[in-house]
């Protein structure tokens, strides 16, 4: 069955409001395995509804339409689709004795554009409105083509979709399950993975592969379809397998994790806390891993250190490795994680120094980073990193790579 998403009011062609209704749907009929192929956008207008309808009608099976079914003088959803359909639009009994109540209780008079809202058309399924007056309806024509309209306010139209709309499109197919996994990496290039998955690339049809680079980031959606849920998974872990047998290393997380949420879990999991001592990236890493919620229980605190009496005086490096190897050094990178370390008595401990540029620094070049990491369960680990970019991107990318290496 192939859907389209009719989303009506000029307020969305003005820019006024964003289309969640048309995201919303989309996911949902996912779910249910229905493929979405057009989302149309129109303004409340008779004549260009109409002709939606009309484009509609040449590429879909299933339309289903939101806003325009309110009291008022735009609102002419219902109309010009009970007009496409050749079908009249009669009272849904039901619908006018919840309004009726509903303005008997509250007071207010009852006028005849809010009875109109009862209005349905003729030899719909009514879809009820659990939080607002107008109700939804499907209507099937003669075709075996499905129309369905639904309000516009996302409160009345999002129940209305979940506990009416998907149990009757349910029911009135046998649809595919489509499920996706989204697999995490970290430092390597899209164009990379793309090389190294490129025979998997170019075969996986169920699941398919999409790859996105974002952020310093690859992702690969896996995206499969299948009647069968288990079938579907098994599927899911396969590719996951075939690909994680090339990749592996870089893999991080699923799904909408970060490298920060990684950590945060890997050390919560320990039981482990963490200290952090900053040069270059003065203060990012930690307030990265305090964007984590939760991340009072593994983050003690953090020390900016930025210049030479700095890292002295409150991380007790010593005098002799600023002066004989400088700052930006494998040795005072070393005295940096176990300064803080002591100083919040952490279990963990892990120290950045480098040169951000745009100049060098102690005959250093731009982009040379030294990272020092302490974990109760093993000797200092300290990594010399070479990152490209200007200032900003390397202190941030500074701190993914620190994050992902506290994750190896
Ligand atoms: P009402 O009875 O409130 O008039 P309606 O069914 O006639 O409801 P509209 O008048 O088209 O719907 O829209 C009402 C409000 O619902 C809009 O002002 C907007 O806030 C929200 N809305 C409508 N369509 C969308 C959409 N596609 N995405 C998100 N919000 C929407
Ligand atoms: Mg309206």
């Amino acid at each position: 069955m192939k859907a389209e998403i009719i989303a009506v009011g000029s307020e969305l062609l003005l820019g006024q409001i964003a289309n969640t209704n048309g995201q919303f749907l989309s996911q949902q009929l996912a779910c249910i395995g229905i493929d979405v192929h057009f989302h149309t956008v129109v303004g409340d207008n008779e004549h260009r509804l109409q002709s939606a309808l009309v484009i509609a009608d040449s590429r879909a099976d299933l339309f289903i339409l939101t806003g325009g079914l309110g009291p008022t003088k735009d609102d002419l959803t219902k109309e010009v689709v009970a007009h496409f359909c050749k079908r009249p639009l009669v009272y849904d009994l039901k619908s006018v004795r919840a309004m009726e109540d509903y303005f008997s209780s509250s007071g207010h008079p009852m006028t005849e554009n809010n009875r109109k809202q009862a209005l349905v058309i003729a030899q719909s399924t009514v879809l009820q409105n659990k939080h607002g007056l107008a109700p939804g309806m499907m209507y099937t024509r003669e075709n075996g083509k499905m129309i369905v309209l639904l309000p516009g306010p996302p409160k009345e139209m999002k129940p209305m979709v979940l506990n009416e709309l998907l149990p009757l499109l349910q029911g009135s197919s046998k649809q595919m399950m489509i499920k996706s996994r989204v697999l995490r990496f970290f430092g390597i290039g899209e164009a990379t993975i793309a090389a190294k998955l490129d025979s998997l690339l170019q075969t996986q049809t169920n699941p398919t592969i999409a790859p996105l680079a974002n952020n310093d980031e690859v992702t690969l959606r896996l995206t499969v379809k299948h009647a069968d849920p288990i079938e579907a998974d098994r599927r899911l872990d396969e590719v996951e397998e075939a690909i994680c047998s090339q990749v592996g290393n870089y893999f991080y997380g699923y799904d909408d994790t970060s490298l920060a949420k990684e950590v945060y879990l890997r050390l919560k999991m320990r039981d482990w806390t963490i200290a952090v001592a900053e040069s270059l990236t003065a203060g990012l890493f930690t307030s990265e891993l305090a964007t984590i919620s939760g991340a009072s229980r593994v983050l003690v605190g953090g020390v900016t250190a930025y210049s030479f009496s700095a890292k002295k005086s409150i991380l007790g490096v010593s005098a002799r490795t600023l002066t004989d190897e400088g700052m930006i050094s494998e040795a005072c990178a070393h005295e940096m994680a176990l300064g803080v370390q002591a100083l919040y008595q952490s279990d963990v401990a892990i120290a950045l120094t480098g040169v951000a540029g745009p100049e060098e620094m102690e005959g250093q070049a731009v982009g040379t980073v030294w990272l020092a990491m302490k974990l109760p369960d093993s000797q200092m680990i300290t990594k010399r990193l070479m990152i490209n970019g200007h200032r900003q991107t390397i202190r941030a990318r500074a701190v993914k790579y620190s994050l992902f290496y506290l994750l190896e």
